[in-house]
């Protein structure tokens, strides 16, 4: 993970990851508590509106009609109007507390609600004293008249708030349902975004890694990664008692091709030549241009002999094969220097100095031809009646 946050991609990448975090909760609360609003259901709170304006009608209703009866039923019938009424009352505010988005909407009926509840007790109280005093009904059915107006309006009112507010919500559902798609889209762009980031991001790594690690010119190797894949060949080697060879290939009088058919023409040499060495090579093999037109092949678990079979080969097919395109008078050709260690504590330094003294010596003895020199065999630790020989040709090794 932290490795991951190193990388220029990963961090960009969770960069992104937490900014998309923080703006998916900022969204979500907001269509959580827009939901919330819009999926309130007044049904019940209306019903009880409605219910509730009916008990005004019926009130008036029951005064013109208490008019004709005796004083004492009279008041008994606006009584149980009084508390009919404040039975309603009360339902409302109950479903109004339900809900918490209405409850700002419509706050500032609250003191209207209070003074509606507060005169409805004192008309409650003015009947059971009018029960006594009958003079005392004329004032009352006023005041009963006077309250019936001033529930019809706050129910009115009431009314005409919960349906504005339920066409607010048709509102918000529409949208809530557009930021729902927009953040959808927005979601689905953001994922194949950093996804299409990602990969670009691994394949430019990728593309500058190769960089790293090849030749322009030619495609191959470049002596950098040649010496990194070497000295990993080299312990290897020394650690499994085993073979390893190196070879080094020089374009004989190459300058010439130069002068005479001109540096691109050179160019295209070089490059025909790797792709055919390429071609020629064992894919366990390591090929390298380390030089101008100097080429080195790291051979894991190979002994001199074959080596030099190989080098005869690689020699032959190039001076063999014409090159397309370029019309030379005659097809170039290679001289080859092969050197081995076997086990050993040799660096990739001294190795390459064997291989280099061994291509001097193809060069001196003519060009076009293979030639090795090996290192001196080491002392080995005794193991035993089991005895290694080592044939040692050429100089011995400089300290
Ligand atoms: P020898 O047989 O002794 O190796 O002779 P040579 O001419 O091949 O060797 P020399 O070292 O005298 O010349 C090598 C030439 O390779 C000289 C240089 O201009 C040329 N060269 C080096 N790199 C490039 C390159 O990338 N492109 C081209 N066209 N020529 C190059
Ligand atoms: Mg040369
Ligand atoms: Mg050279």
């Amino acid at each position: 993970m932290r490795r991951f946050l190193h990388q220029p991609g990963g961090r960009l990448a969770s960069i992104f990851a937490a900014l998309f975090f923080v703006l998916s909760a900022v969204i979500g609360s907001y269509v959580y508590s827009a939901c919330q609003k819009a999926s309130a259901d007044y049904t019940t709170l209306i019903s009880d509106i409605v219910l509730a304006q009916q008990a005004t009608p019926q009130l008036r209703d029951a005064l013109e009609e208490g008019s004709r009866l005796p004083s004492s039923e009279q008041v008994e019938y606006i009584d149980y109007f009084i508390s009919r009424s404040k039975q309603h009352l009360n339902n409302i505010k109950g479903s109004i507390e339900r809900h918490r988005y209405l409850l700002s909407d419509v706050e500032y009926l609250n003191h209207h609600f209070s003074e509606l509840n507060n005169r409805l007790s004192d008309l409650h109280q003015q009947a059971q004293k009018a029960q006594q005093r009958p003079e005392l009904i004329d004032p009352l059915q006023r005041a009963a008249m006077e309250i019936g107006g001033a529930q019809s309006w706050l129910y009115n009112q009431l009314l005409d708030d919960v349906r504005a507010i339920s066409i607010q919500q048709r509102l918000i559902m529409q949208r809530l349902s557009i930021a729902v798609s927009v953040l959808l889209v927005l979601m689905v762009s953001a994922a194949i975004t950093l996804c299409l980031a990602v990969i670009y991001l691994h394949r430019q790594r990728n593309v500058m890694h190769q960089l790293m690690l090849t030749d322009e010119l030619t495609g191959l190797y470049n002596r950098r990664h040649l010496v990194n894949i070497a000295s990993a060949a080299l312990t290897q080697a020394q650690r499994d008692h085993g073979s390893l060879s190196l070879m080094l290939l020089d374009l004989d009088h190459f300058k010439n091709i130069n002068d005479t058919y001109g540096h691109p023409t050179g160019d295209e040499v070089l490059r025909q030549v790797s792709k055919q060495l390429r071609k020629l090579s064992r894919p366990s093999d390591t090929l390298a241009r380390i030089g101008g037109e100097e080429f080195c092949l790291l051979m894991p678990n190979t002994n001199t002999h074959d080596a030099l079979q190989v080098a005869d080969r690689l020699r032959r097919e190039i001076e063999a094969n014409t090159l397309s395109g370029i019309d030379l008078l005659a097809n170039p050709t290679i001289s080859i220097g092969v050197t081995t260690c076997h086990g050993g504590s040799l660096t990739f330094e001294q190795l390459y100095s064997f291989a280099d003294k061994a291509l001097y010596q193809a060069k001196a003895l003519g060009r076009n031809r293979a030639e090795s020199l090996l290192p001196p065999a080491e002392p080995t630790p005794y193991k035993g009646p089991h005895t290694y020989a080592h044939t040692f040709i050429g100089e011995p090794m400089d300290s």
